[in-house]
């Protein structure tokens, strides 16, 4: 009989099976797809890696920093900041704290009053007391108890509309994938902190070398891939395939709402998810100067939010000498196929050559990804991650238990098998 049994090699899953190994409890992990990964995976196209939607990895999230060798990953950072095109212009905005050399470009710039930079300072410092283990998102009983949404949150602070919205909604909605900022302010908090405490960096040859490095350092023949599990009930767990695998203990590591499809009593399956389209271009050179920094529509206009060029930033994305440009479309995205591909593809490439200039003409669309299920909606503190066992003897983690993040996952992982470890 297997001691643990995981479902989802996701960083959930992949975390949880690296924490059971260390304590030396022996584990598999089951994994429906071709490979590790779940929502952070890596495609390649004619020699550019292109990231599954634009993400990126903040250093400072604690579980992160517990599990991953960041030399290894050979990580590139982005300039902290972003530069912004607002209807006054291109404007930078840079954090002064990293940065004073840019204090007086950030003050003058077009987003925002001195008063906001002033109360960008105290942002800052409300997320930065404490540790940064504690909040919701860390899955620790946290300190954090705000219920008021990250708008609510940044009006109460008496941000003007200007910096609002010309910096503070495309910043926020490119991380939480919605506009409204509807999101709690506790992840306004969490996210600030970590962007305060470290870089937001992606590994070289793409995000998906994070859970590539934790396949890696579990045991030999711990992980199956196109494992896909119909049935978990009575300490057993079914596979698609018929086949049967009795374990002590079973850890579901799905994203929100497939437990539903594993027959467990009490699985949601209405989730309700953001999601995001980004469209990945082939250029002849960056647009942004190949400075590794986050583009921004705070003009109020346009479906472009964000722009980056992950080229810039880490090794490996693009053939020498060319540049891969993402770009990001927030929004649920529509059914998608030939003729509503090409047509936001022409949109977009209209829209980007007024930031950009005609240059754009020229750039080869490599993929348009349309990514439904990005962040499922977590409305609640709840009980911020804390491992849950159900009365069927079934361990739930994810980002759905914590918080919708990296270190929403990893951070649940490694608590549902500190829980397990502690129980012997
Ligand atoms: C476009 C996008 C942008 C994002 N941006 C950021 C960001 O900038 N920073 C950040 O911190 N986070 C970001 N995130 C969120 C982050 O990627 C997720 O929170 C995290 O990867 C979730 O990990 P997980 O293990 O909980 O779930 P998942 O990654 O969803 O893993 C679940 C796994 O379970 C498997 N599975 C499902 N059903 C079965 C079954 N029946 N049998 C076997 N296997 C099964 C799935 O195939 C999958 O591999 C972003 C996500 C997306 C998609």
């Amino acid at each position: 009989m297997e001691e643990v049994l995981i479902i989802g090699a996701g960083l959930a899953g992949l975390n949880c099976a690296r924490v059971l190994q260390a304590g030396g409890v022996d584990c598999r992990v089951l994994e429906a797809s071709d490979a590790p990964g779940g929502r952070v995976r890596t495609d390649e196209v004619e020699g550019y890696r292109l990231d599954r939607g634009f993400q990126v990895l903040l250093t400072a999230y604690p579980a992160a920093r517990a599990a991953l060798d960041y030399d290894a990953l050979r990580l590139g950072e982005f300039e902290p900041g972003a530069r912004v095109a607002t209807p006054d212009g291109p404007a930078r905005v840079s954090d002064p704290w990293r940065r004073p050399g840019q204090l007086l470009e950030t003050l003058r710039a077009p987003v925002g009053t001195w008063g906001d930079k002033l109360l960008v300072g105290a942002l800052r410092l409300a997320a930065t007391l404490g540790t940064a283990e504690d909040g919701w998102p860390q899955g620790s009983a946290g300190t954090r108890t705000e219920t008021r949404s990250t708008a609510e949150e940044l009006m109460r602070r008496g941000f003007t509309p200007l910096m609002r919205e010309r910096f503070l909604r495309p910043w926020l909605s490119g991380i939480f994938l919605e506009r409204e900022l509807v999101t709690p302010a506790a992840m306004l908090f969490f996210v600030y902190g970590m962007f305060a405490r470290g870089a937001a960096a992606l590994p070289a040859g793409g995000m998906q070398r994070i859970p590539e490095q934790l396949a890696a350092g579990l045991r030999p023949g711990t992980l199956r891939l196109g494992a896909a599990v119909r049935e978990v009930r009575d300490g057993q767990v079914v596979l698609s395939t018929g086949e049967t695998l009795r374990v002590r203990e079973v850890v579901v590591a799905v994203e929100a709402g497939a437990e539903a499809a594993l027959g467990l009593a009490g699985g949601r399956s209405e989730v309700a998810w953001r999601g995001v389209s980004c469209v990945q271009w082939a250029a002849e050179r960056s647009p942004l100067g190949g400075e590794p920094v986050l583009w921004l529509n705070g003009t109020g206009r346009g479906r472009v939010n964000t722009v980056v060029v992950p080229s810039d930033v880490a090794d490996g994305y693009a053939p020498e000498g060319k540049a891969l440009v993402s770009t990001t479309v927030l929004g649920q995205p529509g059914p998608g196929g030939a003729q509503e591909d090409g047509a936001l593809v022409t949109d977009l490439r209209a829209e980007l050559a007024g930031y950009f200039g005609a240059e754009v003409g020229g750039w080869r669309p490599l993929a348009v990804q349309r990514i439904r299920r990005a962040l499922p909606v977590v409305t609640a503190p709840g009980r911020g991650g804390m491992p849950e066992r159900s009365a069927a003897g079934v361990w739930r983690c994810g980002d759905c238990m914590a918080s919708a993040s990296i270190q929403g996952a990893m951070a649940s992982g490694a608590a549902v098998a500190a829980e397990i470890l502690k129980r012997g």
